[in-house]
């Protein structure tokens, strides 16, 4: 369902109680043992406090946690939404058996999850990994976040429509002008190369940083990897020091449910 984003927090914390009365399969809520969560950050995963997240608002400094071990009485295991999706691709997707690997979800923005010599990495709060607010440039675009030059507001699908908007002088959606290119149009392809720049740019920081087996790309952009995939391996060997050059760079394999799949497993573990 729809997250009634400007009633507030609480009104959506109650939709999620009704979504989950509504479960029907297998027992239902009755039979449910644990509540596992996956929400944007930033989110204290240690003390169940969202710390105003920016796609939320309302959301500062409160008590998601806690809020919902009240309603449903269960424990309550709460993840970022992008280490949510990387755990679960980690234990059901693309990166099943990998004790290294850097998961990125580019859709409205650009999340992630780190795993790690096998572990996730937490961080100090359990906030780390909010690869898309890493800077690429200074003094660059203005970003969800507040800040200018992050990753996400060059790379993420709101960005790359906004350029498809200018250079082709009217609105369409980011499938529109990936479908465009594929028919051959020039500027499209050219907004195509880009956006596959941009996403390759912050890649090669993760592979530099991380030192990951492959980096795993989810979110709604990933639907496009057929046509990116290319572009990102040219500035991956262009730009990566040699010995970063072969790392692949995969496409998710529950792509809109590898989230759901890793809150589930983190409220289970
Ligand atoms: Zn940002």
């Amino acid at each position: 369902m729809a997250t009634p984003l400007a009633q507030g927090p609480d009104a959506i914390v109650a939709k999620l109680h009704e979504a989950a009365r509504n479960v029907a399969g297998a027992g239902g809520l009755s039979a449910a043992t644990a509540i596992g969560v996956a929400s944007p950050g930033p989110l204290n995963t240690r003390t169940g406090m969202a710390l105003g997240v920016p796609t939320l608002p309302g959301f500062v400094d409160y008590p998601i946690g806690e809020k919902l071990h009240r309603i449903f009485g269960r424990p309550v295991a709460l993840a970022n939404d992008g280490v949510a999706a990387a755990v679960g691709e980690w234990r059901f997707g693309a990166g099943r058996g990998c004790a290294d690997f850097v998961y990125v979800t580019i859709s409205t923005g650009i999340g992630g999850g780190v795993i790690s010599d096998g572990k996730i990495l937490s961080g100090r709060n359990g906030m780390a990994a909010h690869l898309g607010h890493m800077a690429i440039a200074r003094d660059g675009q203005v970003c969800n976040c507040g800040r200018r030059g992050c990753w996400e507001a060059y790379a993420a699908g709101p960005a790359f429509e906004r350029r498809a908007a200018t250079a082709l002088a009217a609105h369409h959606t980011a499938a529109q002008v990936f479908e465009l290119a594929r028919g051959g149009q020039a500027v499209a392809q050219a907004l195509v190369d880009q956006e596959a720049e941009f996403l390759g740019l912050g890649i090669v920081n993760l592979l530099h940083i991380f030192d990951p087996e492959r980096v795993i790309l989810g979110g709604g952009m990933s639907h496009q990897y057929a046509q990116l995939s290319h572009g990102i391996d040219r500035v991956i060997h262009s730009c990566a020091m040699p010995a970063f050059r072969d790392i692949p760079v995969l496409r998710a394999e529950h792509i809109g449910n590898s989230g759901l799949l890793g809150a589930a497993a983190l409220a289970t573990l």
